[in-house]
């Protein structure tokens, strides 16, 4: 866990919600023979059809051992990408003693190399699946909270929470998809801050259904069925989310 001090905790998935790409998306590049197999496999998943363990079982059983990292390299060079204004509104936070959290069904490897790249800020707590791992670089962030089912989302943001001391109330979360459900689920419980980013209607469906109040909508917002939209999602710019967040945890 980071030393440094931290008044307010923005804990965030990332697949579809701070990057358009996916965390089966590395696999894919390096493999595009299983690249419709993963597709619907990750549907099924963030849909709330199939566990996350389910997923992972079953490209392991086409994929024993994962990626190595220079494939992990190779995608990464190749297709890293965040939606507009995302690496400027991890570092506003970090300024402003907001940790930034990233909480995410994506693997501990694919944040590993990023950072390591330079391609992402230092952000101080990736919470993300093992099931790709390198050996750590020197750096300072932590990956001690992991992702292995969806449930684990609100426990993570909960621990860190616990450890630094946080109000609920100066607790943001966000999310896209179904797979997000019961990190809302529980950011509701706590009185958190709600924010869906190229809102699923997955999520809005779970939402609805559980009586969760999803306090914001940024981005595009799907309906049922409806295909995304990469060039519009890529208009919108994250950064104008920072006089909210200045009002929402009153800074
Ligand atoms: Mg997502």
């Amino acid at each position: 866990m980071p030393r440094k001090e931290f008044r307010a905790l923005f804990s965030s998935d990332w697949s579809e919600c701070l990057s358009p790409n996916g965390p089966f998306d590395p696999i894919s590049f390096n493999y595009p023979q299983h690249s419709e197999e993963l597709g619907r496999i990750f549907r099924q998943y963030t849909g709330n059809v199939i566990t996350l363990k389910d997923a992972v079982e079953s490209i392991n059983g086409f994929l024993p051992g994962g990626l190595t990292r220079e494939e992990m390299d190779a995608y990464l060079d190749a297709s890293f990408s965040t939606y507009c204004g995302v690496p400027e509104l991890i570092e506003w936070c970090l300024a402003r003693g907001i940790l930034f959290m990233i909480n995410t069904t994506g693997t501990q490897g694919y944040f590993q190399r990023a950072i390591a790249k330079d391609l992402l800020p230092r952000v101080p707590v990736v919470a993300a699946n093992p099931f790709i791992s390198f050996l750590r670089e020197n750096d300072d962030t932590s990956y001690t909270h992991r992702v292995l089912e969806i449930d684990d989302k609100g426990r993570n943001t909960e621990a860190v929470m616990r450890e630094l001391g946080i109000s609920p109330k100066k607790v943001i979360v966000m999310g896209d998809s179904g797979g997000d459900g019961p990190h809302f689920k529980w950011g509701a419980s706590i009185g958190a801050f709600l924010i869906s980013s190229m809102t699923k209607a997955s999520l809005a469906e779970y939402c609805c259904t559980r009586e969760i109040k999803i306090n914001k909508r940024f981005g595009l917002s799907y309906g049922s069925g409806e295909r995304r939209d990469p060039e519009m999602e890529m208009e919108a710019n994250f950064m104008d989310l920072t006089n909210l967040i200045e009002d929402v945890l009153d800074l």
